[in-house]
């Protein structure tokens, strides 16, 4: 499987979720939360708390959108995909105007453009933004607009759901207010549980506000923290105690350098075979997944169908009007360099049988000696 979530789980991590379920309210369930809850903060560079949700990814997107904002607030919105499309839809529903910040797909969001809103909309009380834009495989410089919000009245809300523990992410040392992330993406486990750090400052703002949800009110969380307010995921935190241990048995550092290496050897692989890699800054592409257009005459979902029916592969193609032309090359979690050689030898096989004509293995070709040296500036991880 090569998609950008739900993510390959390691068998360790599976197991870890298969045990006898303990009581929620035991002392042992107290002794798990602890533990976890004491080595989640430093995966997202803060020392805040983080509260650990029993949803999908979505569902802390609204619980950030729904705790820290009133209706009739306005925010700033980043959208250059459609994950920021839908931070903005959720705002909506809350009743919160949204002043969107609108940049062609597949490009980052520029600064000045940030500014330039901002300056237009001086009480604006938040700036929503996704880190790793997963439909288009563009990361916005989430550093850079934290820092810009860092002394300013307004909420930095981040999604950080594919990028989390792909890229460097330093919540406290960027200004990130709130921090959003989900299991099925960088932690390699099943889908089922999202987690929003939350900073001093958002705190107190949030404070004052009296959340219009129940389930999901911060609030709740803290006042039951490390225990969760309501009957928590037995069985997935047991999964996440084991996933912390194995990033932490990496380091995070390795991790993200690890992603950094296998995305840039995407990259090589897939121009090798003729495709157009669809973010042209070369510093903002994902770690989480790599985008690109076909060349003229290649059928992606025909691609995709015959990948999946005869070799077993997932892999995802563009979405909305990139469909049939775009390709989306997962490479988030429990990936190393060898999974990349049979992601691109099955490619090649359906390329073969699809009748078109390239240069047989110029994919591995291409990718090899970037896994012999690592990613650029990166020494090489051997695990
Ligand atoms: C996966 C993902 C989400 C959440 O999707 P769910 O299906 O609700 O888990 C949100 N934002 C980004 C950038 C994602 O990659």
């Amino acid at each position: 499987m090569a998609t950008p979530g739900p993510t390959y789980v390691p068998q360790e991590i599976l197991l870890s979720g298969a045990q006898e379920l303990i009581h929620h309210r035991s002392p042992h369930m107290e002794e798990v939360m602890k533990e976890v809850n004491e080595r989640l903060p430093v995966l997202f560079g803060t020392t805040q708390e983080v509260f650990i949700m029993l949803s999908s990814g979505t569902g802390a997107m609204e619980a950030a959108v729904a705790n820290c904002f009133q209706e009739k607030d306005k925010v700033l919105v980043v959208s250059n995909g459609y994950f920021g499309e839908r931070f903005a839809d959720i705002a909506r529903v809350y009743g919160i105007e949204t002043v969107e910040i609108v940049s062609p797909w597949g490009t980052s969001v520029d600064m000045h453009d940030i500014e330039k809103a901002y300056y237009e909309n001086l009480d604006v009380k938040g700036i929503l933004v996704v880190y790793s834009e997963t439909s288009t495989g563009v990361t916005n410089n989430v550093e850079e607009i934290g820092k810009f919000f860092r002394d300013k009245n307004v909420l930095v809300v981040v999604d950080a759901i594919s990028g989390l523990l792909s890229h460097d992410f330093q919540m406290d040392a960027w200004g990130v207010d709130v921090a959003l992330a989900a299991s099925h993406k960088g932690f390699m486990m099943p889908p089922g549980l999202a987690f929003a750090a939350i900073s001093k400052k958002a705190w107190l703002r949030l404070e004052h506000i009296n959340p219009k949800t129940y389930y999901f009110s911060f609030k709740r969380f803290k006042k039951f923290y490390p225990m969760s307010p309501s009957s928590p995921g037995v069985s997935l935190i047991f999964a996440l105690r084991t996933s912390i241990e194995m990033l932490m048995r990496e380091g995070i550092e390795s991790c993200y350098q690890r992603h950094q290496m296998i995305a840039e050897a995407t990259q090589k692989g897939l121009e090798a075979l003729g495709f157009e890699l669809f973010v042209a800054d070369s510093k903002r592409r994902s770690n989480t997944v790599t985008t690109a257009i076909a060349p003229p005459g290649l059928d992606t979902s025909r691609l995709i169908k015959i990948l999946s029916s005869q070799y077993g592969m997932t892999i995802t193609g563009g979405q909305g009007e990139f469909k049939g032309k775009m390709l989306r090359v997962g490479h988030i979690g429990s990936v190393d360099s060898l999974d990349l050689f049979t992601v691109f030898g099955a490619i090649e096989l359906a390329l073969t049988d699809m009748g078109l004509a390239f240069t047989k293995g110029s994919s591995a070709a291409a990718i090899q000696p970037i896994m012999q040296r690592g990613a650029s500036g990166v020494e090489i991880i051997s695990t």
